[in-house]
């Protein structure tokens, strides 16, 4: 693509855009070119317009690296920068400190029941699973009465209290409630 300075009949001055310097001279022989101001088709090239044109774009052109360089010269600057000294050196994680999760209320309760499953089972046997069973046979008499405790399903405790033993569902401890 060309660019002339033309000029035409009447004086009016204007540019325009050809794909050559025979474009040029086609386009206007054609007709095609006429003056935006006065519509004419005689028009011709501006005489001194080439050099002033030729030299303006050398401007523009050198103005245009300019800003292009000074771009990528950011550019390479802010990279230096993104991948230059390392970032600071965060901060040590902390270390998770143990956490009191009970308030004082809740620490007298645990207490309470604490001291409360010893009561109940201080002078009591253990039997374990078998409480139901030794249950029953006390109760029947097959064996000496005597404080037990033990662990029955929710039916089997059920089942002595309709049969009339004396079943009291021992607190659970505190360390098994978590
Ligand atoms: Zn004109």
């Amino acid at each position: 693509m060309i660019k002339y300075a033309l000029i035409c009949d009447q004086g009016h001055t204007f540019e325009s855009w050809f794909s050559n310097a025979e474009g040029y001279e086609t386009q206007v022989k054609r007709g095609f070119v006429e003056c935006p101001t006065c519509q004419t088709k005689q028009v011709s090239k501006a005489m001194m317009a080439p050099s002033v044109s030729t030299s303006r774009r050398k401007e523009a052109i050198r103005a245009q690296t300019a800003a292009m360089t000074a771009a990528a010269m950011q550019a390479q600057a802010h990279a230096q920068s993104a991948a230059g000294p390392p970032p600071a050196i965060p901060a040590p994680v902390e270390t998770p400190q143990p956490v009191a999760l009970l308030d004082e209320g809740q620490q007298a309760l645990r207490a309470m029941v604490r001291e409360l499953h010893e009561k109940l089972t201080e002078n009591s046997t253990d039997v374990g699973d078998r409480f139901t069973t030794e249950a029953r046979d006390m109760q029947s008499g097959d064996t000496p009465l005597r404080p037990i405790h033990g662990r029955a399903t929710l039916e089997e405790a059920k089942a002595l209290i309709e049969e009339g033993v004396p079943v009291l569902p021992l607190p659970t401890l505190p360390d098994e409630w978590n």
